[in-house]
């Protein structure tokens, strides 16, 4: 009996495996993506032929744009230096090819891949990589607002799926669950002026999701203690008493 070098869940066969069954499915997935669609992705967005979501507005009076995106070309030298150092395991002289040539020996060197010694190590830095490029490739109205950085205050936001979140900052680096669980902690001392179905949408922007017909319902009930303002169907909502609400009916 060994076990997978990166999970460490037991496996029963092949000693010479460095990774379970289901840590090499996704290992491979990941290579296959970042070379298949993140790294073309974040070319075209590095030389502004492409955008995330919707357009950014109109530069301020006399600050024209940067030729480059300088955030994507980092993540690009990043991905392409992950590529280089594998292609080059594979065989030395592989470490120099362009991005696609070494992403194509990785391709086509499946098995001494995924048999590396180091397979474990470089799974886990792809794996960082791939996230980062995945945040940068998701458009921002998909971002959730988790919360902010514990460290500097930074408002943190972050793909719905992310397990783990990196304070572009102060690069402060935490558990996602934490930074919302700390986020609700505080919503009691949140107000919310709006229809209900305004703030379902500003809470969904935090990945916590109710309807509106909900918000109604428990207001018709008299669950909820919102304020009417003085416009038609507009309240003045305590955030934390929503969320609670979410809670014993989820
Ligand atoms: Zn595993
Ligand atoms: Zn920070």
């Amino acid at each position: 009996m060994t076990e997978c070098q990166r999970c460490h869940k037991p496996m029963k066969t092949a000693a010479a495996n460095m990774l379970c069954t289901s840590c090499r499915t996704d290992y491979w997935a990941m290579i296959y993506q970042l070379g298949h669609v993140q790294l073309p992705a974040l070319r075209s967005i590095m030389l502004r032929q492409a955008h995330i979501g919707t357009p950014a507005h109109t530069p301020n009076k006399g600050n024209a744009p940067l030729p480059i995106d300088v955030r994507a070309q980092d993540l690009i030298a990043d991905s392409e230096a992950w590529l280089a150092e594998q292609a080059g395991k594979i065989r030395a002289a592989y470490a120099a090819y362009d991005w696609r040539k070494a992403w194509y020996a990785i391709i086509s060197n499946r098995h001494t891949i995924l048999n590396m010694p180091t397979a474990a190590d470089d799974y886990a830095s792809l794996q960082h990589i791939s996230r980062r490029n995945e945040q940068a490739l998701t458009p921002e109205e998909a971002m959730v607002i988790i919360g902010t950085c514990p460290k500097c205050g930074h408002q943190a936001a972050s793909t719905p799926q992310a397990e783990t979140w990196t304070c572009p900052d102060c690069k402060w680096q935490g558990g996602v669950q934490a930074i919302k669980a700390e986020r609700d902690n505080k919503l009691w001392q949140l107000e919310y002026t709006g229809k209900p179905v305004e703030v379902a949408r500003y809470l969904a922007k935090m990945d916590i999701h109710c309807t509106s017909d909900q918000i109604r319902q428990w207001l018709t009930r008299g669950k909820l203690h919102a304020t009417p303002t003085k416009h038609k169907g507009e309240y003045v909502f305590n955030l934390g008493e929503i969320t609670a609400m979410l809670d014993c009916h989820n």
